[in-house]
């Protein structure tokens, strides 16, 4: 069944870490400028080289923000909205979930949505977690922020409604998995032992394969990047191949996460 009424959804995403991708492993990192600078690319070059693109082929994504991001760089906020794109909640500060206390989470929750709030001129409708984690406290949190989409979990090509303590919800669940993100391909770093970097061409191939298959199921194809990786020229690439690919596919809806959530929520609340 399709889960969009206009198409096949293709959602791109960019969760703009920044410095925050290493912070979040070891907060002594930010005594490490040259570590930092690898996520500082991000708000300085990457993001500005993947908004000329997205421009170029009239695409409109979501970029999930951690809000001392948004605080730091608000020029990065400005540039995304005036291109016509989504803010989404990216935490406060990215620290992960596993090692806080439900009111350190509680905190992320609040000063996130916050700074976000003011600095985008609404209230963020999605919420992804840092670095992919839950504790148990995290789904009820969602619910209480009011959020109508989450993207969070691997266990589906389709997106859903979210059970929350055994009630569904109206929260629409737009899954991903390892393999969509740009992440795990490319990002190295002397502190990330075991890490190599891949071929662009290795990328665009999996990224190619997944949506020949997910277009072929009738399902969506949620991407998710990052400004400082994907926003590198040979990674770029990669999301210009993927973009050519789709629009050689009739009825592929490449938007914001807000929107397509909209009119999935229909969907999936009539087939229920
Ligand atoms: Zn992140």
């Amino acid at each position: 069944m399709a889960t969009t009424s206009r198409g096949f959804p293709l959602l791109l995403t960019f969760d703009l870490d920044c410095e925050t991708m290493w912070t979040a492993r070891d907060a002594s990192y930010a005594k490490r400028p040259i570590l930092m600078s690898q996520g500082a690319y991000g708000w300085k070059v990457g993001l500005q080289r993947v908004l000329a693109l997205l421009e170029r082929f009239q695409a409109r994504a979501t970029f999930f923000v951690p809000g001392i991001v948004a605080e730091r760089q608000p020029h990065t906020v400005e540039l995304i909205l005036k291109g016509g794109h989504e803010i989404a909640h990216h935490s406060y500060s990215h620290r992960w979930i596993v090692n806080l206390s439900p009111e350190e989470e509680h905190e992320e929750f609040q000063k996130g949505m916050e700074v976000l709030t003011r600095r985008a001129g609404y209230r963020p409708r999605g919420w992804r977690s840092p670095a992919a984690e839950f504790s148990e406290h995290t789904l009820g949190m969602i619910e209480e922020y009011g959020f109508d989409y989450s993207s969070n979990f691997f266990d589906d090509d389709s997106p859903y409604l979210l059970t929350i303590n055994g009630r569904r919800t109206r929260i629409v669940e737009l899954p991903f998995r390892w393999v969509l993100d740009d992440a795990p391909f490319f990002q190295y770093s002397i502190v990330l032992p075991g890490r190599t970097m891949q071929a662009p061409s290795a990328v665009l191939e999996a990224w190619k394969s997944e949506f020949d298959v997910l277009y072929a199921e009738e399902r969506m194809m949620m991407v998710g990047m990052h400004p400082e990786i994907i926003g590198q020229p040979s990674r770029l690439k990669v999301l210009e191949g993927l973009l050519l690919h789709a629009q050689s596919h009739p009825g592929v809806w490449i938007d914001r996460c807000d929107r397509i959530t909209d009119d999935m929520r229909i969907l999936l609340e009539a087939g229920a």
